[in-house]
């Protein structure tokens, strides 16, 4: 067993979010760089919210990028089990230990009586706790109850000791007697996770930031069951483009990792972008491999202040990505997406040879694959001018004309119909008809894409074909009248 044990306990209780995802990774680069373990543990203490399905989601979304584990659910070890659920016989045993001990106790209020209690403090003006009235209550035979955890100061400081954050001061009137067993028999997130760092022996505990006001309630358990404290690093919070946390959205799916995988963000990449939110290695580097990041990364040089999610830089990033990876790779990733934007049937309906073509001229226009639909269009589709008035501007010209034909002649005596040749035409058509740059590209990318951007029309025009190219310009002559 290493020294160095880290933890992922994320609930199945939802699509995972980049938050999530984040922690994940940032635990699983200090596990690698200091050769430590990693635990994935399931919290799912919420039965009714959590899912096979979800815990399934989890645990592609950590494999797609590459965030292997070494213990825990799908993976086994020593500590288990690693579900929550499966825990329940261990955190009785515990709670039990505190009632006797009489650091918890049992406690019978009603819903109407809590909710009348915060109503009277609030009106009194004070903020709405639990005001501990079953301290002292006689066990009763009902089955209807909560364990709360007795508070065991007043009044005094509880301090986190942060890896990231240095000492972060609490006091603990800001705690009431909370809640450690719920009235359905289950321990509450906040004891469990005591329960099972402390036996899974978990030296660091690395999570986001908004668990740092439930770690002075962690601490004074681990103090009440006798446990070692393991180290705290609390990471900054994401924040979205205006400055304020970024919110899983109902709306929209665009925070989900899932939905990142489906429009076509490459692992590397967003692996590469999340190691940055929060992070940085302190030179002007931006495109880091794993390994890089797994030796430039330092837990203690995380910042604290929030890190906004710009979707931007991860949009710079992918593309930086696709412009420079494995082209056979790009070809099998692009397939699903052909299929979906419905040019290709299957991944046997495809000229392999053309597709990487395709591919090798488009990819510096993609942010992400799903792009592809866009991008590659011109290629799939029937060939028509986007907007003929404009076209016929462009076109209807006696200049244009004089091109057109220089090239259906000479094009049409190619045998090798190549990039090179292509571009030795075009040359020779340009002087040989005396009409030169924008004049003689810009109509002559109308004619040949019906379109007034796009790709290089000399790659363009191998791809496409001798007869394919032909028939454009014969159809192109067509809209000179003069
Ligand atoms: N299940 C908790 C969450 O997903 C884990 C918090 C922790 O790391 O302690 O937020």
């Amino acid at each position: 067993m290493s020294n160095l044990r880290l933890r992922f306990p994320p609930s199945p209780t939802g699509k995972i979010h980049v938050g999530n995802i984040r922690t994940a990774l940032f635990n699983w680069i200090w596990a690698r760089k200091n050769n430590g373990d990693l635990v994935l543990r399931l919290e799912d203490t919420d039965a009714a919210r959590s899912t096979r399905e979800f815990e399934d989601f989890i645990i592609k979304e950590l494999n797609w990028l590459g965030l292997d584990v070494d213990e825990g659910v799908g993976v086994g070890g020593d500590y288990g089990p690693y579900r929550q659920s499966e825990r329940k016989d261990i955190y009785d045993k515990y709670i039990n230990q505190l009632l006797e001990d009489e650091k918890a106790y049992k406690c019978y209020c009603s819903q109407v009586e809590l909710d009348k209690m915060r109503d009277e403090q609030k009106e009194a003006g004070e903020i709405p706790h639990y005001d501990g009235r079953c301290r002292d209550a006689e066990d009763k035979d009902i089955e209807d109850y909560v364990v709360r955890f007795k508070m065991p100061f007043e009044n005094e400081k509880i301090v986190v000791d942060d890896l990231i954050r240095g000492e972060v001061e609490f006091n603990s009137e800001e705690f009431d007697d909370f809640v450690i067993k719920k009235s359905d028999g289950m321990a509450t997130y906040n004891f469990a996770v005591v329960i099972d760092d402390a036996l899974m022996k978990i030296s660091q505990v690395i999570r986001g930031e908004d668990h740092l006001s439930n770690t002075p309630k962690q601490i004074m358990i681990y103090k009440a069951l006798g446990f070692d404290l393991p180290k705290f690093a609390h990471l900054p919070l994401i924040l979205d483009e205006n400055k304020a946390k970024l919110k899983k959205r109902s709306d929209d799916d665009a925070v989900y990792v899932g939905e990142f995988r489906r429009k076509g963000y490459l692992p590397e990449a967003l692996f590469n972008f999340l190691a940055l939110l929060g992070w940085s290695p302190g030179d002007q580097e931006e495109i880091m491999d794993k390994d890089e990041i797994v030796k430039k990364f330092d837990l203690t040089r995380v910042n604290k202040s929030g890190a906004v999610f710009d979707i931007e830089k991860l949009n710079w990033m992918n593309n930086q990505y696709i412009q420079s990876m494995d082209l056979n790779r790009l070809y099998d990733l692009s397939i699903p997406y052909l299929i979906e934007a419905g040019y290709i049937d299957s991944k046997d309906d495809i000229d392999e040879e053309r597709l990487l073509k395709i591919l090798d001229l488009t990819r510096d226009g993609l942010d992400y694959l799903e792009q592809l639909s866009s991008e590659t269009e011109l290629f799939f589709t029937e060939f028509e001018f986007e907007d003929i008035e404009a076209a016929k501007e462009e076109i209807n010209d006696p200049e244009v004309k004089n091109v057109l034909n220089g090239l259906i002649k000479e094009l049409n005596a190619l045998e090798d119909f190549s990039s090179d040749n292509i571009k030795v035409v075009f040359n020779k058509v340009r002087k040989d008809t005396g009409v030169g740059g924008r004049k003689f590209y810009h109509p002559l990318r109308v004619a040949l894409t019906g379109r007034s951007s796009g790709p290089d029309l000399v790659s363009f025009s191998e791809i496409m074909g001798k007869e394919e190219i032909i028939n454009r310009l014969n159809k192109s002559l067509e809209l000179i009248t003069s």
